[in-house]
């Protein structure tokens, strides 16, 4: 999607700092970072949210799940831990319309979930 901000950054059109690539998965460090270890992973393949999946990104998202914990290895959290985030819609705060997972890492994560 022309518009949207993680399109832009697949296409390379926004710099990241990408940490991780396949053929069907970016990760990327938030721009923002809540953690020591702040990154996105996101389907190249433009979906708004959770609720815009259908039966079609079935193998699309078991690869993204399989990509983090190679993420997390990369980073340097995978044995020391992470939280892995998923906001979807208005209540849960979602800024940006394109499916991401947040994998925050580098201390320990209080137990409130907001
Ligand atoms: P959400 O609140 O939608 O779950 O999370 C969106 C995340 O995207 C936020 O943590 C925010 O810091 C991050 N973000 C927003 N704009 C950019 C950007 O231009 N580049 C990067 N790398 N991250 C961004
Ligand atoms: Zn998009």
């Amino acid at each position: 999607m022309d518009n949207c901000l993680f399109c832009r950054i697949v296409s390379r059109e926004i710099p990241s700092r990408i940490v991780y690539e396949d053929e069907l998965v970016l990760g990327f460090c938030d721009i923002a970072p809540k953690a020591p270890v702040h990154v996105l992973v996101i389907p190249k393949t433009h979906v708004a949210s959770l609720n815009d999946l259908g039966k079609e990104h079935e193998g699309i998202m078991a690869h993204l799940t399989l990509a983090i914990p190679q993420v997390a290895e990369k980073m340097g959290i995978k044995d020391s831990g992470y939280r892995v985030v998923v906001n979807c819609g208005k209540d849960s705060g979602q800024e940006v319309a394109h499916l991401h997972y947040h994998i925050l890492g580098g201390r320990a994560m209080e137990n409130n979930f907001g």
